[in-house]
């Protein structure tokens, strides 16, 4: 008798011929979603977090004259000594937003604030700290000074005529204090993506119901709308669907009226009652991939009209993963913004990982320093990607690569900080 059963092939298994890498996926949304044409001229403080869609020109310099870097005696550099000590008179004093008016001579210093403009005659600043003050009319200094010494000079930072903000720039708060200061008050940055999620499944009633046996609450909107409210896009939450062909196909019909994006989750499993594949041939087009990653394999990229369409798998972590990877990249493309990969840092881990080469595994990880101030990394407990609070618990995802078979107790491993989870 044959000792083997016949499989179909599932998400138990450790890798699968059809499925393409994490890599890939990333690059082909990229290819597959295009950037939003339309834009918005704000406010400066309202475009925080937003993508510039022109190149910002500044009409002056910055510093828009020499002026102090220090509070201090401004001189000649010229007149200072080469060796020795040399007095000086003091023939007055300038502040930050005032100006001296008169010549400053070889032997003679303004008292300067720090931001005053460098008087007429003097080009250096000689620290207050590093001055002797003989009397109220007379300092000394030594040969230990280089000309031009704590000033700084007219447009270092900005030069008349230089793009200060390029077009495709994610605007922060250095960016604000940049506009601000070359005296630009408003800026067209590109619209925000209206991203519109629901979750579908017979299964799911909504929290403010009593659970009867085989219901669960819908956990997938609100961790949803929490990474969502993270991000700059309009949020249109769209409830449960049940699992009916019509109240799927009705919904997303609708959802592609009113949103750049739609997100659902659930409901691309194998089961009978999974309508999407087939709604989606109907009225849209799609890509059913399996990706080499856990958790969160399958997932659907697809357009209804001009809507990109994502649809996540069930899970809850499932769900939270491939958010932040894939919808998160989605959403950039459709916003504009630059190309971003958050850095992998390299940890110790704290204990044996077990893992079959195949798929990229994303483990939930707290990060921590040991005793000697060494950060170290375990995982959270179970990792089944229902556990919704391994999660919660996590500071970062452990990323095994897919070629990784495993990992001993003290091995270096990859580190992802969350970023808006
Ligand atoms: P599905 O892809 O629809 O087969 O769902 C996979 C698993 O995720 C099932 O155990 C579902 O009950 C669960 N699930 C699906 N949607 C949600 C949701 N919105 N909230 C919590 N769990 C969900
Ligand atoms: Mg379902």
């Amino acid at each position: 008798m044959n000792s083997t059963i016949n499989t179909s092939p599932s998400c138990a298994d450790p890798w699968d011929a059809d499925s393409i890498s994490v890599a890939q996926a990333l690059t082909q949304i990229d290819a597959y979603v295009s950037t939003l044409q339309e834009s918005e001229r704000l406010a400066v403080r309202d475009c925080l977090g937003r993508i510039s869609s022109e190149d910002v020109i500044s009409a002056i310099n910055v510093p828009g004259h020499a002026n102090s870097a220090m509070d201090g005696f401004a001189v000649s550099g010229e007149s200072l000594p080469a060796q020795g000590i040399m007095e000086l008179t003091e023939i007055g004093t300038v502040y930050a937003g005032k100006i001296f008016d008169r010549k400053c001579g070889r032997n003679e210093c303004v008292r300067i604030m720090t931001g005053a403009v460098i008087p007429d005659g003097t080009d250096t600043v000689i620290m207050q700290e590093q001055a002797e003050l003989l009397d109220n009319q007379t300092i000394r200094i030594g040969s230990d000074h280089r000309a031009g010494e704590n000033v700084r000079q007219a447009g270092e930072d900005i030069k008349q005529g230089e793009i200060v903000l390029q077009a495709g720039s994610k605007i922060n708060p250095a960016d604000l204090g940049i506009l601000a200061s070359v005296g630009i008050g408003s800026l067209k940055v590109i619209r925000k993506p209206v991203v519109a999620f629901f979750s579908t499944g017979d299964e799911l009633v909504s929290i403010d119901q009593r659970l009867e046996k085989g219901q669960i609450h819908d956990s997938n909107r609100y961790t949803l709308y929490g990474m969502l409210s993270q991000l700059e896009v309009n949020i249109l939450d769209m409830g449960v669907i049940r699992d009916e062909r019509e109240a799927i196909r009705d919904a997303l019909l609708e959802a592609s009226q009113r949103a750049d994006l739609i997100i659902t989750t659930g409901g691309v499993s194998v089961g009978e009652a999974d309508y999407i594949k087939s709604v989606l041939d109907e009225i849209g087009q799609t890509e059913f991939w399996k990706i080499a990653i856990k958790p969160g394999r399958p997932l659907t990229l697809g357009s209804i009209g001009k809507s990109v369409y994502m649809g996540l798998p069930g899970n809850p972590v499932a769900v939270m993963v491939t958010f932040a990877l894939f919808v998160t990249h989605a959403i950039r493309k459709l916003a504009g913004a630059p190309a971003h990969e958050t850095p992998l840092l390299k940890m110790r881990s704290l204990q044996d990982l077990r893992k079959k080469p195949g798929r990229h595994e994303y483990l939930r990880g707290i990060a921590s320093r040991d005793e000697n101030n060494e950060w170290q990394v375990e995982k959270t407990g179970m990792q089944g990607s229902g556990i919704l609070t391994s999660m919660s618990r996590a500071n970062c995802f452990i990323v095994l690569p897919a070629e990784n078979d495993g990992v001993k107790k003290g091995d270096l491993v990859n580190i992802q900080l969350f970023e808006h989870l």
